[in-house]
């Protein structure tokens, strides 16, 4: 879907004046969904910032139908919703929109679960790498080193969850990383899920401004440094194959990617770091690299 299609689309996803904080990257996420799925999405929420996001009544923060539900319960919740649409005959794409917390941590159960059975149901994790809405605790998708209200002194000591490739490992049809600030990218990987039957996955990358301490009007700028520098690696898993996206495929070469340093500067959650704990981050992102590429090879179709 072009720049122009999207802008252009009758759903907004989010509407002006909702209560998230300024350069949400949530709402940047929101509205390529609502633009992309338009009617016929419903949305599944768990507790989160975008449950906030959705407004109070009588204000509404969504121009989607949305069905709010307890943190763990979201993928299960979505399966019956969808399996009744199903049986009643109503087109639909059920979508969990979810974030890091509900998904990798306390719902990664029923999240599991719903992998297994095939569920028909597309799950999107908007990961801002803690649970911001209540006051940046620590996921398990948060960064190794990043201070977080239950990590301050030497930031988070484990290593990151990778949740996609979690889910590639359930082996179901659809899996994908995706960027806030690589919309056209994002929306053909919406579009590719929309088109599949079966359960789905995109793990979106969505850095937070409060949260990671950065100024509310470089949301963007810092997701694309992610990019840049290998930290996200946008790639799709789909009919059995995996690739890496061409957004992401100059940076496969270690020598064409921004210094890390550049990333992690910008954010205040790093700002303790000293030059070794850099150079470790970098050699996690490398054998990242080489996973993906190994997997890559594995999956060539
Ligand atoms: S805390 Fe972060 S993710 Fe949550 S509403 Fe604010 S900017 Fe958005």
């Amino acid at each position: 879907m072009s720049l122009q299609r999207l802008a252009l689309s009758r759903i907004r996803g989010t509407l002006p004046g909702n209560p998230a904080c300024m350069g949400c990257p949530h709402n940047i996420g929101l509205k390529i969904v609502g633009r992309v799925l338009g009617e016929r999405a419903v949305l599944v929420i768990p507790a989160g910032c975008s449950t906030i996001i959705s407004g109070f009544w009588p204000r509404e923060g969504f121009d989607l139908p949305i069905l709010h539900v307890p943190f763990a319960s979201a993928p299960a919740v979505a399966a019956g919703l969808r399996a009744s649409h199903e049986a009643s005959g109503v087109d639909s794409i059920v979508v969990v929109w979810s974030g890091d917390g509900a998904a990798a941590d306390i719902g990664f159960a029923t999240l599991s679960g719903a992998a297994v059975r095939n569920d028909d149901i597309l799950v999107i994790v908007s990961d801002n790498e803690a649970y911001m809405n209540t006051g940046i605790q620590a996921s398990g998708t948060t960064m190794w080193r990043a201070l977080t209200t239950t990590t301050p002194v030497m930031g988070k000591t484990e290593e990151r969850k990778d949740l996609a490739l979690l889910m590639l490992m359930h082996r179901v049809p659809y899996v994908a990383t995706a960027s806030i600030a690589y919309p056209t990218d994002f929306a053909a990987k919406l579009e590719k899920a929309a088109s599949i039957r079966g359960f789905r996955f995109i793990h979106l990358h969505s850095p937070c401004p409060p949260g990671w301490r950065f100024d509310s009007d470089k949301t963007v700028y810092v997701a694309k440094l992610a990019i840049e520098t290998g930290a996200w690696i946008l790639w799709e898993y789909s009919g059995g194959k995996l690739s890496i996206n061409p957004v992401s495929r100059p940076y496969a070469d270690k020598a064409k990617r921004k210094p890390l340093a550049e990333y992690l500067k910008l954010q205040g959650r790093f700002a303790h770091l000293r030059e070794e704990d850099i150079k470790a981050i970098e050699e996690k992102i490398e054998a990242n690299w080489r996973l993906l590429k190994e997997l890559e090879r594995i999956y060539s179709g």
